[in-house]
């Protein structure tokens, strides 16, 4: 008799799809955004990427709010953070899994490296994560 494979633990399509979304191949990060007004005052103290989803305390991958800094979960977990977009419209947010900058009102990845203003935040988390400056002309390199 044949034993029956288990499939039953693999997700089903219609998961797939939701997690991986369309299949548009590589998103360009736009090296422009109108919300980074929102951006907070002070990113230079920012939580270390460990920290746990503020609201259910997931401990991994979770996102920085760039507005007040708080830290939650993605939306392959329990969608904290798009939650808090849609409360707060705080819509630009860091990932720490990945350190990709997302701005939920553009529905687009932004450049953390062409963008000025994430450009701090960005070496600050990459510091954080891995012990180091990206590997990049410093923000101060570029006002001399
Ligand atoms: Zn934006
Ligand atoms: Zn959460
Ligand atoms: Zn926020």
């Amino acid at each position: 008799m044949a034993k029956e494979v288990s499939s039953s633990s693999s997700p089903s399509m219609e998961e797939e799809l939701e997690i991986y979304g369309s299949e548009s191949g590589w998103v360009e990060a736009r090296t422009h955004c109108d919300h980074l007004p929102s951006l907070s005052p002070d990113l230079s103290h920012i939580p270390t990427p460990d920290s746990h989803c503020s609201r259910c305390d997931h401990p991994a991958e979770n996102w920085l709010c760039l507005s007040c800094k708080d830290v939650l979960c993605s939306r392959f977990i329990n969608k904290h953070m798009l939650k808090h977009y849609q409360e707060s419209r705080h819509c630009i947010a860091l990932s720490y899994s990945d350190l990709s900058v997302w701005c939920f009102s553009c529905d687009s990845y932004l450049d953390a490296q062409m963008i000025l203003q994430l450009r701090p935040v960005y070496e600050i988390a990459h510091l954080l994560k891995f012990g180091v400056r990206p590997p990049l002309v410093t923000v101060e390199n570029l006002l001399n």
